[in-house]
Order: structure tokens, then C-alpha cells, then sequence
């Protein structure tokens, strides 16, 4: 199976502990990068497990909170003292550029490559970036300032050839490629060979969606509809609901709750409030509704 894997470069939320960094991942599509929000400190741990800079060039993120958003222009000044060149594509809210903008021209103003901000709205689920293995789509979520998700949808793969069955009807190499596409073959003789002789259906695209920092929202659900992989925010216990629905954000319960309704394949809790001494609580509450729950950690490496 092709790689398709998320990188967890931090999943605690609001304060920097010695225990959590903050959010900030990286998912690995076939070796190519893609960074899901840049809280402090992301450009560490991104180096601690040894990701390649070079294989970065979009970042995406979720809202403008600092514990989304703080590790930016130190990464994208780090990336111009390694001497990168490539174009960099951020894609955020629209005022992204207009915070960021101005700090890049103060303290990048020798930057080796250009950074390009691709402004999307948060309010409603829209195709923000494609290229020929990949889709994201936006998530709106529900939060104190204008959020999104991510949703990351591999496409549709060709089926895979079975080179015995195109050895023994002797098919021409120019004609691999529309078999490949669904077409029958044609013998010198006349006769036609229905495609499914020469193919087995690839394995179904695989989808991960990244929904933080949201209060418990059932509109995202039929966005996130059989994920393989959901990574849902769980700030708070159920003793903190209140102070979860105050700020605007989800329990652990109300995580397992979505995951249940979307039919995600596994839940990965995150976002952890620094109150807690450890996680346990939260997934002990998460795991009483969704059996399929493990929380994250920093350096943590999920298959999709
Ligand atoms: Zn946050
Ligand atoms: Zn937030």
C-alpha cells in the first residue's frame, strides 16, 4: 500500500507545556508533506522526527488562535535560511496575510522564495487544494472565530493489471494503459475480452479529517462520513462541559459521539487541555461511546 500517514508534531491546546507541544501536524501522502496547522514550536518537532523541509509546500490552517498559528513565521524564516526556493502555499482564513504578511516583510526581507497566502472561507465546505494523487476539502467547524477542518481524500487509484492474463492474450504494451482505464482488448482473432480479466479493483481511497478546534457540531458529519481516520479535538472532561461549551470547544464524549455518527474507521483525541495530569480520563470517557479511540502524542505516526 501506497504511504498515506499523519505526523504528530503536537497535540496539546492553548499553553506550551514540557508535556505537549501545540497543534501542529504533518500528513505524508507519498512522500509528499503537508503541514496541518504550525503552533509554536512545529519546525522542532518537525525535525525531531526527521521530516524533510524540502518535501513541504502547503500548509494549512485551521483558524487564527495562536496555538494554531504562532509557529509560522519562524518556520518559514528557518526554511529560508536552509536556502529554499520553492514556493510556498499557505492557505488560511483571509486575514492570515494580512497578520503575517507584514512580519515577513520585517524580519524575512532576504527570503530565497516566495509565500504565497490562498485565502479560503472558513463558513463553508469548498475543494482548497488537488493534484493528481490528492484532494482537501474544507471542514466548517464551530468555533470562537471562524474555523475549518480538513478533510484529505486520496483519489481514486487504477486498478492493478494482472500481467499473467496480459501475457497470455499476448496484449500490446500501447494498449495497457486503456485497460488500466476500464477498456475490454479485442483478439487479432475478433474476440472480446471483457476488462475485468485483465484487472483487480485497486484498494478503496483512503480519508482522514482533521476537525480542531470545534464545539460538538453534527453538521460536520456528513462531511466526515466514513472516514478511515478522524482526529477530533477533546479538549475537556465531561465534569468541564460547561467550560467546553463556553469556549467553544468539544469533551472527550462529544468527540466518540461524532466519530460515532460519521462511522470513522478510528478516532484520534487531541488538543488536550493543560488541567489534565494525564489523559486517561479523556479517553476512558471517549472510549465508553467509540471503541476505536486512542489519543494522541507528540512523534506520533498514524497509518490512514
Ligand atoms: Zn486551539
Ligand atoms: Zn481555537
Amino acid at each position: 500500500m501506497e504511504r498515506f500517514e499523519v505526523n504528530i508534531l503536537g497535540c496539546g491546546s492553548a499553553l506550551p507545556t514540557t508535556k505537549h507541544f501545540l497543534s501542529s501536524q504533518v500528513v505524508n501522502l507519498r512522500d509528499k508533506l503537508f503541514m496541518i496547522d504550525c503552533g509554536e514550536g512545529a519546525q522542532l518537532q518537525f525535525r525531531a522526527m526527521k521530516l524533510n523541509f524540502q518535501k513541504l509546500n502547503h500548509i494549512f490552517i485551521s483558524h487564527l488562535h495562536g496555538d494554531h498559528c504562532f509557529g509560522l513565521p519562524g518556520l518559514i524564516s528557518t526554511l529560508g535560511l536552509l536556502g529554499r526556493t520553492a514556493n510556498l502555499y499557505v492557505h488560511a482564513h483571509p486575514d492570515a496575510e494580512k497578520i503575517f504578511e507584514p512580519q515577513l516583510q520585517y524580519f524575512c526581507k532576504m527570503l530565497p522564495y516566495k509565500v504565497y497566502f490562498h485565502s479560503f472561507n472558513p463558513q463553508k465546505s469548498e475543494l482548497i487544494f488537488e493534484d493528481k494523487s490528492l484532494k482537501v476539502t474544507t471542514i466548517p467547524l464551530k468555533h470562537r472565530v471562524p474555523s475549518a477542518g480538513f478533510l484529505f481524500e486520496e483519489k481514486p487509484k487504477s486498478p492493478h493489471i494482472i500481467r499473467e492474463m496480459i501475457d497470455f492474450y499476448h496484449v500490446p504494451v500501447s494498449q495497457i494503459r486503456a485497460i488500466k482505464e476500464g477498456a475490454p482488448f479485442v483478439t487479432g482473432e475478433g474476440e472480446t475480452i471483457p476488462n475485468k480479466v485483465f484487472t483487480r479493483p485497486a484498494e478503496p481511497p483512503h480519508k482522514y479529517a482533521y476537525c480542531s478546534d470545534t464545539a460538538y457540531y453534527e453538521k460536520i458529519i456528513p462531511i466526515i462520513a466514513d472516514v478511515n481516520v478522524l482526529y477530533h479535538e477533546a479538549t475537556f472532561s465531561n465534569a468541564d462541559l460547561a467550560r467546553a461549551t463556553e469556549t467553544f470547544h468539544s469533551s472527550a464524549a462529544q468527540a466518540a459521539s461524532i466519530a460515532k455518527a460519521a462511522n470513522a474507521g478510528r478516532l484520534i483525541i487531541g488538543h488536550f487541555s493543560a488541567r489534565y495530569p494525564n489523559e486517561q480520563i479523556l479517553l476512558n470517557e471517549a472510549l465508553e461511546i467509540f471503541p476505536q479511540t486512542q489519543p494522541a502524542y507528540e512523534k506520533m505516526i498514524l497509518k490512514v
